[in-house]
């Protein structure tokens, strides 16, 4: 089991500057290597009907030019097999051509030798991740999008890949520190014991608004990585709805409201943007204002992290299994189409309506949410389930029908008899749809599936 702990860092004056000017040569670092593969992504690639599958397009001297031969492998063949026509077999493992080429970097920039070699690795690997994002689908078949250039403000960690419980150890004086190599030891708040039996196995130091810290990688592996196989029942399940209006409807009729962190610190912000719209750019008032406005932020964001984790807490104390809605939250958010009349006019489009909502479901963090909720489950043992959100608000979960609403309905009544808060509707089917589904054991836990199962009358519900 891995565990991931957040520590502040004390760091010294002189460490300080340690953390700024590493930050900075890794920066630079990762815009050249990600310079380096965009180069190669637009030398070799072409379209996919155009691909000549074995000859590159542009002259293969050019692509190579910077190469060794030794570099260039054969698919599949081991490193430093070297290979007289690559023409044909050409195959680059970008990532262990980089991190040989560190070398190189070291005699050319003797700055980077103050780096530990870890930290320098490090960013490599951090652009081969990006990369292979972008280029190769998930096992979800998502990807990121094009890796960006980062400025200076965009690069604010670095990576010890290998650090060890005796790194953290006591100085001189008695202060809890962190052993960094080539650092020193790093004064911090250790507020927390590392839990017995787990290791520490990476550490990432951080800049935040507020100051530095340190993120622990933690590992156990004796405790195994199983998912939960918990039969889900009428008791030991719940489902919720996420919702604008109420944060969340527990299918028992539960809500819970917004805590509106957001909107609370809204006109805090509001006072601070305007204040800083009236400071010269760049000057030392503008810059104290930029740090209060990201410590505002950051307050927000971790109250809000706080209240989901309780949160998440108190619904697993209730319940074993949890259904949720399946939620694509970037469509949610996006911007309407715009609708335009037989004569070319703009037409109203219910924008401005939108962007309120929007901007109260990404105050909500349903996203975070809902990986917060996968977190905890995962560390007490239960289980969530994901259920298709299609038709959840539209149909009747007594009876299944389908009872339209628009947004502004917000009480369902069924010819069926059923009457309850619209939320509550939805809590209450979606608990349904997964419960059925994970019966029958349908693939696709969505409201059809359900449906179908009901009119096959496999399952034997509320009876
Ligand atoms: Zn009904």
């Amino acid at each position: 089991m891995k565990l991931t702990y957040k520590y502040r860092l004390k760091p010294l004056p002189q460490q300080q500057i340690i953390f700024q000017s590493w930050l900075e040569l890794a920066r630079r670092q990762y815009n050249y290597r990600l310079g380096e593969r965009f180069d190669w992504y637009e030398a070799t690639r072409s379209r996919v009907d155009a691909c000549p599958l074995v000859v590159s397009i542009a002259p293969v001297e050019e692509i190579y030019r910077d190469i060794p031969l030794t570099r260039v492998l054969a698919k599949g063949s081991r490193k430093g097999e070297e290979i007289s026509n690559f023409q044909e077999q050409g195959y680059l493992n970008w990532h262990s051509i980089q991190l040989s080429d560190l070398k190189q970097t070291k005699t050319l920039f003797p700055d980077y030798k103050q780096l530990d070699s870890q930290v320098l690795q490090d960013v490599v690997n951090r652009v081969e991740y990006a990369f292979s994002r972008f280029t190769k689908p998930d096992a979800n078949d998502n990807r990121s999008g094009k890796p960006k250039f980062k400025g200076q403000h965009y690069y604010n960690s670095f990576t010890y890949t290998q650090l060890h419980n005796c790194d953290i150890i006591k100085d001189e004086r008695g202060k809890n520190c962190v052993n960094l190599k080539k650092i020193g030891l790093v004064p911090f708040v250790f507020h927390r014991p590392i839990p017995d039996g787990f290791e520490v196995k990476t550490g990432t130091v951080l800049r935040e608004a507020d100051g530095w810290h340190i993120s622990l990688v933690l590992e156990d592996k004796s405790v195994p990585v199983t998912v939960a196989a918990i039969q889900p029942t009428e008791e030991n399940s719940l489902g919720i709805d996420l919702g604008v209006e109420n944060y969340i409807a527990l299918s028992t009729g539960e809500v819970v409201e917004h805590p509106r962190f957001f909107t609370e610190s809204a006109r805090k912000l509001e006072k601070l943007q305007q204040r800083l719209a009236k400071r010269v750019k760049h000057s030392k008032p503008w810059k104290l204002l930029k740090v209060q406005i990201a410590k505002l932020h950051q307050h927000i964001a971790r109250q809000r992290l706080d209240w989901q984790f309780k949160l998440a807490h108190w619904l697993f104390d209730k319940c074993d299994v949890l259904f949720i809605e399946d939620l694509k939250l970037k469509n949610l958010t996006k911007r309407a189409k715009p609708k335009i009349s037989n004569e070319g006019e703009w037409l109203p489009n219910g924008q401005a309506a939108k962007s309120g909502l929007n901007r109260s479901m990404l105050d909500a963090a349903h996203g975070q949410f809902v990986q917060v909720l996968k977190w905890v489950a995962y560390k007490l043992g239960k289980v969530v389930k994901e259920v298709d959100p299609w038709g959840t608000s539209q149909h009747c979960w007594s009876c299944l029908n389908q009872v339209p609403k628009t947004l502004s309905d917000r009480w369902h009544s069924c010819e069926c008899g059923e009457e309850c808060h619209r939320d509550e509707n939805s809590g209450r089917l979606i608990k349904k749809i997964g419960l059925i589904c994970s019966i029958v054991r349908a693939d696709i836990t969505s409201l059809k599936t359900a449906q179908r199962a009901l009119l096959e009358g496999k399952p034997v519900l509320y009876a």
